[in-house]
């Protein structure tokens, strides 16, 4: 039975534009070729578009079938390929009809699964998406979201909240982490996880994060006045930032107009911004670190880096994910791996913060392993700056 796959070449517009059509024809022949080298798989390929290409997965027997054929088809395009001295890394969008599930004519499996490989593309590229039903609902939703950015800018529509982390020897304030807030008048709260993807894609990520900038170091600028210092404050940075020219020049100012200490500022970046773009974003990251600001790594161990990569990002802190910290009194397998960043992380000179702990059982464990800080429902849930000031900084005012 087949399956009709649709596969978009993710950088293959930015090949054609910088090297010519003739580099961007060699990629379509090298693609071709990876795919017929596979000789486990049988593909029936046509190249619908500049950068399209379309695949009926023949002999097929279920989902899990699809899903192994198109991770080897992603597998196989993410090699990085040369030519004319230079090495890119290709990836490819795939949206995935099925049939007869999805539709029994060509037309209509075409359809859908152009908007299955259009969602991926909305959502970030390099990765694959089955058609369901509310796709199109879902694919207006964003689009509705890409459409309100702007305004949300403009109107002031977003906040920052500020989550507190805590220095698990002592129970003092570290430091607090402001996490986005984004009440739209007619859709109510909409998480960051729903938007950022998509606003990376766009590029509009860049106006929100230098209004995010603006915003916390103004707030530790006001906490400032009052005689509230001598705590961290950490904004999330997300990918397309970082590889942004000149955010080191963008925060230097902004720190020096608000007349913050560099040292009590911190960027959050995930391992995913090392993956693809390794060395610019370490040129950012040194530029950052030469400030005095600290860098953190967040969601560590979701993402792909690996330990030699660590040695080598110019990073202060990594930030456990949630994920691992979850079943860490249940699992003693958990409880191991915990132990094992932790202990890495120090024999680096790096401090470590957990995420995500709701239990005081999480946190006395996590105290026990030698871990430094904690976030979590436990300590507190994100806060408006209002009552960040009066749990919190009054207390680091009365201990100066
Ligand atoms: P993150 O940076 O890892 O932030 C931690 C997330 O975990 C936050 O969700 C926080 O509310 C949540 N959290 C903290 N403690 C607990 C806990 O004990 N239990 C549970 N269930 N959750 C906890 P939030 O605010 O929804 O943010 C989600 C993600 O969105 C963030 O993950 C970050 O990647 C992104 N994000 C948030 N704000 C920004 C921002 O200003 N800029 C960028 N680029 N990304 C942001
Ligand atoms: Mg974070
Ligand atoms: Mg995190």
């Amino acid at each position: 039975m087949g399956r009709f796959i649709f596969v978009y070449i993710d950088n293959f517009k930015q090949i054609n534009d910088t090297l010519g059509h003739s580099a961007g024809d060699k990629l379509l022949v090298h693609i071709s070729e990876l795919l017929k080298s596979d000789k486990e798989n049988i593909y029936y390929l046509s190249k619908l578009g500049e950068d399209e290409f379309s695949i009926i997965l023949d002999n097929v027997n279920c989902r899990e079938d699809v899903i192994r054929r198109t991770e080897r088809i992603l597998e196989l395009i993410r090699q990085p390929w040369s030519t004319d001295n230079h090495e890119f890394h290709i990836s490819a969008s795939i949206g995935i009809a099925m049939y007869p599930d999805d539709g029994d004519n060509f037309y209509d499996l075409m359809k859908y699964g152009n908007m299955a490989m259009y969602h991926v593309k909305q959502k970030g590229k390099n990765d694959y998406y089955f058609y369901q039903e509310d796709l199109g609902k879902r694919i207006s939703f964003n689009t509705f979201i890409i459409n309100q950015i702007k305004r949300a800018i403009a109107e002031e529509q977003f906040k920052l909240q500020y989550q507190p982390i805590i220095d698990l020897k002592t129970g003092d304030l570290y430091g607090l982490e402001s996490l986005l807030r984004w009440h739209h008048p007619k859709r109510g709260y909409i998480s960051p996880l729903e938007y950022i993807p998509l606003i990376e894609e766009t590029g509009q990520i860049l106006d929100v994060t230098s209004y995010i900038l603006k915003v916390a170091i103004r707030q530790k600028k006001l906490w400032q006045d009052k005689g509230y210092q001598g705590f961290h404050l950490g904004v999330n940075l997300s990918n397309k930032s970082l590889m942004k020219c000149g955010i080191d020049v963008e925060l230097e100012k902004l720190l020096a107009e608000y007349d913050i200490n560099p040292k009590e500022f911190v960027l959050e970046v995930t391992e995913t911004a090392f993956v693809d773009n390794v060395n610019y974003c370490i040129d950012s990251l040194i530029g950052v670190k030469k400030l005095g600001v600290k860098i953190a790594l967040d969601d560590f161990g979701t993402g792909y880096s690996s330990l030699a990569q660590l040695r080598s990002l110019p990073i202060n802190f990594i930030k456990i994910d949630k994920m691992f910290i979850n079943n860490i009194t249940k699992s003693r397998q958990d409880e191991l791996l915990v132990k094992t960043i932790i202990d890495l992380a120090h024999n680096m000179d790096l401090g470590v913060v957990a995420e995500g702990i709701e239990t005081k059982e999480q946190r006395d464990l996590l105290c026990q392993l030698g871990c430094d800080y904690g976030q979590g429902f436990y300590f507190a849930k994100p806060l408006d700056a209002i009552d960040v000031e009066s749990i919190y900084l009054s207390k680091v005012k009365a201990n100066v």
